[in-house]
């Protein structure tokens, strides 16, 4: 069971956790996964960014921020005052170090992805500790660990690190089994892990989701449930939308499509592990334990033959322009465009390109943008390269619309564009993946919630 940065967002919140963990230890072996309390991840990855500014003092009044929002989720979050004292101490050590690590970057005034893993730990770190002490107060056994003392080794890729899956669950076997075993509780740390010489790591922003279901496949769990604070995979996001309706089951490439798309519910590459293993997900809301959620397994939504079964909008996206006269009927240009986003990792995660191949246009991360731009302008522009011309555009958002049923599907394209070109949107981008599970296409971000909200309406998904 994995639970979301909401759920154990508050001292009160974790108490809820505790109360559905003691609820189902009765009948089932649990193993625990948690994220950092909500909006800690963000504070830590700021406030790391300042601090390679040299600024101390608001490192000094950040930790104060952090040990009175941790202190107060442990005295909600546990009864027993010995207990309490217990988990405050090991809290107030583990934030002594992180005001160390942050006033060291403070001096050295450098901010790799090695130490900005290391900074974004605390956050996890922070929150497991109070989880196993709910759990304590409940009057089960239990025992606390990060994803390093779990056994979860992984490249060296920081800031997206995967698993090394074979020795991971080696390790996480030898590890954790003995525990369940005795009707013991691991309580793990999401998101961390370590590389082969034990540094730290991170699998990527969302990822207690995919340390859950390494976690489950390690363990050879009967299924993993990823507890959050929406009632399952729904036809958009109910933030957006507020008529969104509950996905009761879906399979795990549609799921994927949707996470990839912008279901943040799921973390895109935390169905790879599972849907190898056939282990079923689901998808629950800690808030109102008795729905049933999203069930995601090898089967496709059930009960529907809809043709759209959602649509999402990703922000924090831009749009890179690369032109090239050259690159016409030049066998292996495309390739070397992407070579150099790949070997500076960057993801691109859509594409789209004119027949007369002189532009490629892609979709990355907006934080991955000046990196992208420089890297292509030194490789392939710079004296009379392949490319002579680079352009971007830095406020846009991708939209995704996603069902299972659009293969083949005649003027389906053309309705959704219709209903953009309706509301006076502008398309900027179009890709359709061959699989047919998916049209996405490109926005300003300003007018992504219109769009989402009229192609919810326009395909009925309100009333799945
Ligand atoms: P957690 O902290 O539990 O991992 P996240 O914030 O990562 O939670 O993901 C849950 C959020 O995902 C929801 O609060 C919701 O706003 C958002 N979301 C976006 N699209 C969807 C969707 N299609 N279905 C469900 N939730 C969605
Ligand atoms: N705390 C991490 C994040 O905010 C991981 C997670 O919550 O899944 O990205
Ligand atoms: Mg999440």
């Amino acid at each position: 069971m994995k639970f979301g940065g909401t759920s154990v967002g508050t001292g009160k919140n974790i108490r809820q956790v505790a109360s559905i963990v003691s609820q189902y230890s009765k009948e089932y072996k649990i193993a625990v996964v948690v994220s950092a309390l909500a909006g800690v991840t963000n504070k830590l990855l700021e406030v790391a960014c300042q601090a390679k500014k040299g600024d101390e003092k608001l490192v000094k009044e950040f930790i104060y921020e952090m040990l009175q929002k941790h202190k107060e989720a442990v005295d909600s979050a546990i009864t027993d005052k010995a207990l309490q004292e217990k988990v405050s101490q090991i809290i107030g050590s583990i934030i002594a170090e992180l005001e160390k690590v942050l006033t060291g970057i403070c001096y050295v005034g450098e901010l790799t992805a090695k130490s900005k893993d290391y900074v974004v730990s605390f956050g996890e770190r922070l929150s497991a500790p109070i989880v196993w002490g709910a759990i304590q107060d409940n009057k089960l056994e239990t025992q606390c660990f990060t994803g390093k003392e779990a056994g979860i080794v992984t490249d060296s890729n920081f800031g997206e690190a995967d698993p090394l899956m074979n020795f991971t669950t080696h390790l996480v076997h030898e590890r954790l089994n003995p525990l369940l075993e005795k009707k013991i509780i691991p309580v793990v740390t999401g998101f961390i892990a370590a590389n082969q010489d034990g540094i730290v790591t991170t699998v990527g922003r969302g990822g207690s989701d995919y340390t859950a279901t390494i976690l489950g496949v390690a363990l050879k769990a009967d299924e993993v449930w990823i507890w959050t604070d929406v009632d399952g995979i729904m036809t958009t996001d109910p933030k957006i939308v507020s008529t969104a309706k509950l996905l009761p089951q879906l399979s795990y490439q549609e799921a994927a499509e949707m996470a990839i798309f912008g279901a943040k519910a799921m973390h895109p590459r935390a169905l790879g592990p599972v849907s190898k293993e056939n282990i079923p997900i689901r998808i629950r809301n800690s808030f109102q334990p008795e729905k049933q959620g999203t069930l995601i397994t090898k089967e496709p939504l059930a009960n529907t033959k809809k043709i759209v079964n959602a649509v999402a909008m990703i922000k924090d996206v831009a749009m890179l322009n690369v032109n090239g006269a050259a690159m016409v009927g030049a066998p292996g240009s495309y390739a070397k465009v992407f070579d150099v986003l790949g070997r500076n990792n960057i993801n691109i995660m859509m594409i789209s390109t004119a027949a007369s191949e002189a532009n490629i246009s892609m979709i990355i991360k907006r934080g991955m943008l000046s990196r992208a731009i420089s890297n292509i302008e030194i490789a392939l522009q710079e004296k009379g390269g392949l490319v002579n011309e680079i352009t971007y555009e830095d406020d846009v958002a991708v939209i995704a619309v996603m069902g299972a049923y659009m293969k083949g599907t005649l003027g389906l394209a053309s309705k959704i564009f219709d209903i953009a070109a309706k509301k006076g949107i502008n398309i900027r981008m179009i890709a359709q993946n061959s699989s047919e599970l998916n049209i996405s296409f490109v926005v300003k971000e300003k007018d992504g919630i219109e769009v989402v909200k009229a192609i919810h309406e326009e395909f009925n998904l309100d009333k799945t």
